[in-house]
């Protein structure tokens, strides 16, 4: 960009062009008052506090272009006055309680008056009235005082521009204008994310945290709920985290948090840690000692052989963890039984984009969608589930992007979309087939790329002959027409990036559903490219670096094949041990082994299966008739009903490690506190229990030792080391040392062992369960912006506040022929049991359809879905239960049951 020189005050100072004079004299360290300017913001020129004099003439620097020669007076007796006058009619209705503010000593109105000198005999002479407006204290988190808003806007343009949440405007004109909410409701009843970014652009004392209190210190971090994997700064004071910033440097959020990732840190001093060991003596866990509870894991574990021991873990270990838990499995234990939440999210692709692409991992990074043409949601309720990626659509949007969402539900991203495909759930083959159908018949293909890049084409086109658009419109329930101009929209919109999640792979086709889009990708050559690929969302923090470590049961990690002898002769001379040669079972075939009598002892490091998992009557069954179940984790369960065994683990804010985000980061998480209670880390037990069974293989002095043994086995860490991952994480694959790491994938071959993409052929299969005449409803399960899972978010009293228990969202005309009220409770049955839940009427849910989060323990929706399985990945199919609604009758039974 040009560079041009202009003078302030005669001192010359560069710029890039395009830079307006406020920004340039901030940049050069020339300090002018203002107010309502925010670099991350559009200017808005209300404040008129940054006036200037250009050429005689008195301009607002905000809005006004940097131009090259351009002479800038910044200090004159004019200039003083109107920046006097403008300050002083903010401060005469303003309250004088600086000391008791809890932005004072960071007040930008503070520091404006010192700066200008305002006399207060002058305001104390001038002032008339001061505002004494009720507090809006509604949100748990943040307050709004009125009585100290400036007016400056930043809040409400942080909402639209930042957010896109648009919650708050001015309201009222004049005298009397506020910043408020749509019919002036208090803001927990407002369309407001919590996300607290107004809070912190906030430059006075209007909007402040409840919780926070000042820090001793600080620690960069990771926030360990969701797959964005946002840099954060832990504010830690004595044992306990007491604030929680973004990172404003770190590429994958820039900054931003969600709610949970703002103000979801409670749970980590709760009072309801596990802080002791507990042994089952009979009917009852008794505290013991680590020595006796370690001695006790051990010799239990000796006792089986190795495929009679399965281990569940979890996307929330750090990679480091991860590995290690994997190596003790397959190194001490011998088995390949080892297995975690990523199959009941994303193994449909794994496997999918490996068969297509030759890798199985999100193509591009989250920076880049928002330099997008056109995005394609498809089964991913963004704003809710991924919400800092929510975020950058809308803003991708708001530059223009083009926005196709498909989805059965109304969620939110539908008010920004060109174009909403309301598809009956389970009918996504039908709908991108459709779609693709669409691009070759109207030649919209990218044939250079097609004879490149990829191979299959002519089989994958005759396989299109099946998906005639009446045919596709039957299906989905879309018409032909939304089809045709969704498909016109992606082909002719470059780049154009695709972004999806869970209602693509939860289903009994997930891997032909990934399948599809990676066709439909290949066919428009959006791919390998900055801003465009197919890009799953992982679920949790950690469930792509679970997946890299091999936390599956038939890849070590790296994905290298347990069945390949060469891969497996590489992990053994390594580890210095013999290897299992079978590849072990994955989750859902491991509770049918335990079942079968198969499989005697399982491991639960960070699982919750009994919640977690398709139709928890099968997994209550499962656990109930283990010999042996060990639960480590943080806090209890409703497994850990089951243990004889329970060893607290420590918390993320309490360990050194590593987590890899959705978009292929690795990043480091950071000590911030000690262990709370008698807990210790994931690998710290690992490690004192694999000394207590001989094993000389794991002798490490920390984790960053882990991490060098990981980088010689994976050859996509090759090159990643602490010391690399100091600032921001890098992105694999990064094979050597000097190698920068890849933001996208697939620049100039595929990682296919031809090199090139491959197409599929395919069929629709509908999905296992139907709405029928006694199960005339359809379930889907989605999430809250508010809880992830449950173990950490419940213990959060502000998001139980906001969404305190499981609601059962049904459209306005069902609700009125069943004659439901919102509030109401209802018995809800499927094939499988029944729970009772309340009853949210909305027309975010289609007539015929409902749906539920899986997040609250005492209402289980996984009671109602369903085991089927995806045949290739073993995923089960939760996104589509059919259901019955049941109204209860006056004095009915609250419980649910099982059928
Ligand atoms: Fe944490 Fe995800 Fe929210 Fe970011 S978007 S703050 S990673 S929960």
């Amino acid at each position: 960009m040009e560079t041009i020189t202009i003078n302030f005050d005669g001192f010359s100072v560069k710029t890039r062009k395009g830079k307006t004079v406020l920004e340039t004299a901030l940049e050069n360290g020339i300090y002018l008052p203002h107010l309502c300017f925010h670099p991350e913001l559009k200017p808005f020129g209300g404040c008129r506090l940054c006036v200037v004099e250009i050429n005689g003439r008195v301009t607002i620097s905000c809005m006004t272009p940097a131009e090259e020669g351009m002479e800038i007076i910044t200090e004159s007796v004019v200039l003083t006055q109107i920046r006097k006058t403008a300050t002083e009619l903010m401060i005469i209705n303003h309250h004088a309680d600086c000391l008791s503010c809890p932005r004072d000593t960071k007040c930008e109105l503070q520091k404006i008056s010192h700066y200008l000198g305002i006399d207060e005999e002058r305001i104390n002479k001038l002032r008339k009235i001061t505002r004494d407006l009720p507090l809006d204290d509604s949100n748990p988190f943040f307050i709004r005082d009125h009585n100290r808003c400036v007016l400056c806007g930043i809040c409400i343009r942080t909402c639209e521009e930042i957010q896109g949440a648009n919650a708050i405007d001015f309201t009222f004109r004049g005298f009397n204008t506020l910043v408020g909410t749509f019919a002036d409701k208090p803001i927990a009843q407002s369309r407001c994310e919590s996300c607290g970014e107004c809070v912190v652009r906030c430059p006075v004392g209007a909007l402040y945290s409840k919780n926070d209190k000042v820090f001793s210190r600080e620690v960069k971090t990771v926030c360990p709920y969701c797959g964005v994997g946002c840099g954060i700064y832990l504010g830690v004071r004595g044992r306990e985290v007491v604030s929680v910033r973004g990172d404003g440097e770190n590429p994958s959020n820039k900054g931003r948090l969600c709610v949970k990732g703002r103000y979801g840190f409670e749970f980590i001093n709760s009072p309801e840690r596990i802080k002791k060991p507990l042994l089952r003596k009979g009917d009852t866990l008794e505290e013991a000692t680590w020595d006796e509870a370690l001695n006790y894991v051990a010799r239990k574990l000796e006792s089986y052989k190795s495929d009679e021991v399965a281990f569940f873990t979890s996307a929330k270990l750090t990679n480091e963890e991860a590995y290690l838990i994997q190596k003790f499995a397959r190194g001490i234990i011998k088995t390949n039984h080892i297995d975690h939440c990523a199959r009941l999210c994303h193994a449909p692709s794994v496997a999918g984009l490996a068969t297509a692409f030759g890798s199985g991992a999100m193509t591009n990074t989250i920076d880049e969608i928002a330099d997008a043409e056109c995005i394609f949601v498809i089964g991913s309720n963004t704003t809710d589930a991924h919400p800092v990626i929510g975020s950058r659509v809308r803003e991708a949007v708001r530059k223009g992007a083009k926005l196709i969402v498909a989805d059965p539900l109304k969620i939110k991203l539908v008010e920004n979309a060109h174009c909403w495909l309301n598809m009956k759930p389970g009918s996504d083959v039908a709908l991108i087939m459709g779609m693709a159908r669409v691009i070759v018949d109207e030649g919209l293909e990218d044939a250079d790329f097609i004879r490149e890049r990829t191979e299959n084409f002519e089989n994958f086109v005759k396989s299109l002959a099946y998906f005639d658009l009446d045919k596709v419109e039957t299906l989905t329930g879309v018409s032909k027409e939304k089809i045709k101009e969704a498909a016109r929209i992606y082909a002719t919109n470059k780049p154009s990036t695709i972004l999806y999640s869970m209602g693509i792979t939860q289903h009994t086709h997930g891997t032909d559903n990934v399948l599809a889009l990676a066709n439909l990708v290949l066919l428009t050559g959006n791919i390998g490219k900055p801003s465009s690929g197919l890009n799953p969302l992982r679920g949790q923090n950690n469930v792509q670096g679970a997946c890299d470590m091999g936390n599956l049961p038939n890849v070590y990690p790296g994905y290298q094949k347990v069945a390949d002898p060469v891969i497996r002769e590489k992990f053994s001379t390594a580890w210095g041990v013999e290897l299992n040669e079978t590849p072990g079972l994955t989750m859902t075939e491991v509770l049918e082994a335990i079942s079968a009598g198969k499989i005697k002892a399982l491991y639960l490091i960070g699982a919750d299966p009994a919640v977690n998992v398709a139709c928890s009557r099968v997994v209550h069954e499962a656990l109930s008739r283990a010999e042996l179940v060990i639960v480590q984790d943080i806090f209890f369960n409703e497994s850990s009903k089951y243990a004889q065994v329970i060893l607290p683990a420590s918390s993320f804010a309490e360990k050194e490690g590593t987590f890899t985000n959705t978009e292929r980061r690795v990043q480091r998480t950071r000590k911030a506190i000690n262990h709370v209670g008698d807990s210790l880390s994931d690998s710290e037990i690992i490690i004192h229990l694999a000394k207590r069974m001989n094993a000389s293989i794991f002798d490490y002095v920390n984790n960053e030792e882990i991490m060098k043994e990981i980088s010689t086995l994976v050859p996509s860490y090759g090159g990643i080391s602490y010391q690399r991952l100091e600032e921001n994480g890098i992105q694999w694959p990064c094979p050597s040392p000097e190698h920068p790491g890849t933001p996208y994938l697939h620049k100039d071959k595929f990682l296919t062992p031809s090199g090139k993409a491959r197409f599929t052929p395919l069929d629709y299969r509908p999905p296992a369960e139907e709405a029928d005449s006694d199960f005339p409803f359809i379930l889907t399960t989605k999430r809250s912006l508010y809880h992830y899972h449950a173990a950490m978010t419940r213990k959060v009293k502000g998001l139980n506040q906001l969404m305190k228990e499981e609601l059962l969202e049904i459209n306005p005309l069902d609700a009125l022929r069943l004659e439901i009220n919102d509030g109401d409770y209802v018995k809800i049955i499927s094939r499988r049991g029944d729970i009772v839940v309340k009853v949210k009427v909305t027309g975010i849910s289609p007539v015929g359809i409902v749906s539920m989060t899986f997040h609250f323990a005492d209402t289980p929706t996984n009671m109602l879905t369903n085991l089927a399985l995806d045949p290739v990945s073993k995923t089960p199919e939760t996104k589509v239960t059919a259901v019955r609604i049941k109204k209860l009758k006056d004095g009915e039974t609250l419980i649910g049951s099982v059928c």
